[in-house]
């Protein structure tokens, strides 16, 4: 079946008591047994509950995988990953990652001996020159947050393999429905749910999926004995958020590629980034190992922070917040907002600098959205020379 009827389909059964259409929310903690050892399936709900088991079965599918796991948030599920690694063992991490990424690594786990060299991977030489006796995962992100570089999962998985090392890909700015991971040799695939899978801003999630059977024992067990599971009740709103996942990041993309036309080559715009213009250094790779471009847009504004704020602060429909992936558009400044924790010479190195604003663009109607952004242009004052 293809990806529109998975979303929908998989993993749902219509409910076996009643005949409800959706599976319901089981929102219990515990299950009677018939006798000592004889249950259905589930005994405690932070090991397993139907809700959850059904979310993680339609997320495999998405991503086609054999397996799912889904979790209170992103980090959770983020971290569940991260038990796979003992004190002594090395990461190497794509330099441009989630904010909160850098701080589960850089300030948590090296407290626990996991050592991590940060390298810029739209390079795979940089990768293989970071990679020591003691590497035993490579991290990724693509497209990158917030400067949307693209990584190239095909060229690191094939390194990866060659030294028997596990990639994790982080394909939360994608989404399932434009970027398969596994399919291009990737052993993991992390998702924050709480972006396009939910798509609605109500709920925050996390999920793992894999195919590779004795990874998923281990994720597995730590998922039950971390114990980061989301509630029933989330599981329900991620399950809904997804049947819808095929439509909205069509209408996503097309109102992005809409905005980030209308951006280039404006006087108050000193860069902007979008995979989908053909000037993005790497529009080709985008092209190979996405389905689409996705719908983050980044624009790096003349004159630094002043001129940011009165861009970020004059739009009516984007709102000034953190997150994305909403069907409402959402404007952030990733310095002052989501990428706070990176260290201001790291982060500017890295060419996260203080002009820098994302949008996360919604589904509203595409007039509507690039009216909003020419009148909140308009009032962001036009620099006769260069600073
Ligand atoms: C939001 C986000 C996360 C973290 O997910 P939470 O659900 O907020 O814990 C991880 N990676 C990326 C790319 C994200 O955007």
């Amino acid at each position: 079946m293809k990806f529109a009827t998975r979303a929908i389909h998989a993993g749902q059964e219509p409910d076996p008591t009643t005949g409800a259409i959706n599976v319901p929310i089981y929102q219990t903690s515990t299950y009677v047994q018939e006798e000592i050892g004889k249950h259905k399936g589930y005994e405690y709900a932070r090991t397993g509950n139907p809700t959850r088991t059904a979310l993680e079965a339609c997320l495999a599918s998405l991503e086609g995988a054999n397996h799912g796991l889904c979790f209170g948030s992103g980090l959770g599920a983020s971290m569940n990953i991260m038990h796979l690694l003992s004190a002594g063992d090395h990461v190497v991490v794509g330099d441009d990652v989630y904010g909160g990424t850098f701080r589960l690594f850089d300030k948590v786990l090296s407290r626990f001996g996991v050592t991590f060299s940060w390298v810029d991977a739209r390079d795979v030489k940089n990768i293989e020159k970071a990679i020591k006796p003691e590497t035993k995962m490579i991290w990724l992100e693509t497209p990158t947050n917030p400067l949307l570089q693209i990584i190239d999962i095909k060229a690191i998985t094939d390194l990866a393999k060659s030294k028997k090392i596990a990639t994790v890909v982080d394909n939360t700015f994608a989404s399932p429905y434009l970027q398969n991971p596994l399919a291009l040799g990737a052993d993991i695939v992390v998702h924050s749910a709480t972006k396009y899978l939910g798509g609605h801003s109500d709920v925050v999630g996390g999920a793992i999926l894999t195919s590779d059977e004795e990874m998923y024992e281990r994720l597995k067990f730590h998922q039950n004995a971390v114990g980061s599971v989301p509630g029933p009740m989330d599981c329900f709103l991620i399950l809904r958020g997804v049947k819808t996942l095929a439509v909205r990041m069509e209408a996503h993309q097309k109102n992005a590629m809409a905005i980030a036309k209308f951006l280039e080559n404006k006087p108050q715009i000193e860069r902007i980034i979008y995979p989908g213009l053909a000037a993005h250094p790497q529009h080709d790779l985008a092209k190979k190992q996405m389905n689409g471009f996705g719908a983050m847009v980044s624009i790096v504004v003349k004159g630094g922070l002043e001129n940011a704020n009165k861009f970020a602060s004059s739009t009516k429909l984007f709102a000034l917040a953190e997150s994305l992936g909403g069907v409402e558009s959402l404007i952030c400044h990733p310095v002052s907002m989501t990428h706070g924790s990176i260290p201001k010479e790291v982060r500017e190195a890295r060419g996260i600098v203080d002009g820098l604003v994302r949008l996360s663009v919604g589904i509203e109607d595409t007039d509507d959205l690039l009216a909003d952004v020419e009148q909140a242009l308009a009032k962001v004052p036009q620099l006769t020379e260069a600073k």
